[in-house]
This record gives C-alpha cells, structure tokens and sequence, in this order.
C-alpha cells in the first residue's frame, strides 16, 4: 500500500481512539518513525501532509536532515543519545525526546545557545523493567526538571516512555497509566524552561492505548511506512 494510504489509515487509528474516550484528535502530534528508511519514504509523506519525523540513530538523522532540505519537516531525535553526538545534530533538529540526564540537557544548552537556537525535549522515563538504559529512573524525574528550569534554549516540553516490548496491552497500559500519573505528579514543576505538556508514548502496536491514558504525541513507524529489515 502506498504511503499515503497507511498514513491516512493511522491517522482514522487516531480519530478513532480518541473518539472512544472523548478527546479531541488535535491534541495528538503524529511522529512518524523513518528510520531505516529511504528518503523518498520521508518525502513521500511529507507530500501527505507528514510534519514530523522521528529518528533513533543520530547518524541516520544527521544524513537525512542534510539531504532533505524541507524547512517545514520537524525533525525528533528518538534514540539512545550519546552526549558526544548532541553537536552534529544541534543545528537543525527541532525535538529531542529521549533526554534522561543532566548532562545531556546541559550539552544541548551549550550546543543550542552558541547558535542561539531553540530546541525542544523530552524527559524519557524508564517505565518499563525491562531495559535499564532506556531512561531515567522515575525518582531522578524531579532532580532533572528543577535543573532544566533555568536553561533559555533547551525548552522541557513533556515527557517520553516506552513500553515493554510485549504483546500483553495490560502490562502496557499499566506502563502508560504511570508515565501519565508521573508526569502528573511534576506539573507543579512547570517554570521556567520546564512546561510539562506533552506526554510521548504509543507506537504502532499500541497506540490506541496510549490515547485512552492520555498521551499527546504518538510514534508510529510500521504502520507508516511498513515492516524494517533491521532495527
Ligand atoms: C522504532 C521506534 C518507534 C516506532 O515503532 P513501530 O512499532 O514501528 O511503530 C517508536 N519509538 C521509538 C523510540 C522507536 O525506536
């Protein structure tokens, strides 16, 4: 099927949810997940009306956001991110959703203000038991916000989890259902550079869940642009 129809497909996914639980479908950003894919993909769906894209390797995004010359796609860093790579993507990424530690918000603070440039992130959360280094652990949640409140360029817009890899939604939802409490549990950390609105979770397997508990950025990637033949 052409990229357009399963964009269209997930997005009706996404009407759909919302209607069950009564929310409005533009309370959703739709990250479209390319990694591993062509830029004619990207391109594709831009042409469909995509706005944002996501990556998860910064080399992979570096390229893309190089080749790509589109000012009007929003590019998220998705991945695991490794201080040292913070640099080659500070120029042009718009989001970076997978922050989990001081350092790294002081990084992009440096990178982002030596271009006075603004660049929005996310705080991921471990909420799954599953992998340790995917995201800080929910106790060192506070500690991050109050340091990110004095940044001027770094803008905290939210915060990200990701769900046991599992086809048991019970064990998901219960996941989603605490990053949305956490993130509750924050919101008198807003100030500052913090303003904890967005709450980035649900992929292509789940993100009918995600909505019912509340998430206001989903990242789909299969249901996009189709089954990877690696990671
Ligand atoms: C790959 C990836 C997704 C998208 O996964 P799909 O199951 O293909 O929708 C979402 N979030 C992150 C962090 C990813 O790495």
């Amino acid at each position: 099927m052409a990229i357009a129809e399963q964009l269209e497909q997930v997005q009706k996914r996404i009407a759909d949810a919302c209607e069950d639980c009564g929310r409005d479908p533009s309370e959703i950003t739709l990250v479209a997940v390319s990694k591993t894919k062509p830029n004619s993909d990207i391109l594709e769906a831009r042409k469909a009306s995509q706005i944002h894209f996501g990556e998860n390797r910064a080399k992979e995004l570096q390229d893309k956001m190089e080749q790509i010359e589109d000012d009007s796609i929003k590019w998220h860093f998705i991945g695991n991110l490794q201080t040292n790579k913070i640099k080659y993507m500070a120029e042009r990424v718009d989001w970076i959703d997978s922050i989990h530690k001081k350092k790294a918000l002081k990084e992009v603070e440096k990178r982002a203000s030596a271009i006075e440039r603004h660049i929005n992130v996310l705080i991921q959360v471990n909420i799954s038991d599953e992998d340790q280094k995917s995201g800080c652990d929910p106790e060192k949640l506070e500690g991050i916000l109050k340091y990110a409140q004095d940044l001027k360029y770094t803008h905290v817009r939210g915060v990200m989890g990701m769900a046991t890899f599992t086809d048991d939604l019970d064990v998901v939802r219960k996941e989603f259902k605490m990053l949305k409490k956490l993130r509750d549990e924050h919101l008198h950390l807003n100030g500052g550079a913090v303003e904890l609105k967005e709450i980035s979770m649900g992929m292509t397997n789940d993100l009918e869940v995600a909505i019912e508990e509340g998430s206001t950025m989903v990242r789909v990637g299969t249901a996009i642009f189709g089954e990877r033949n690696y990671s």
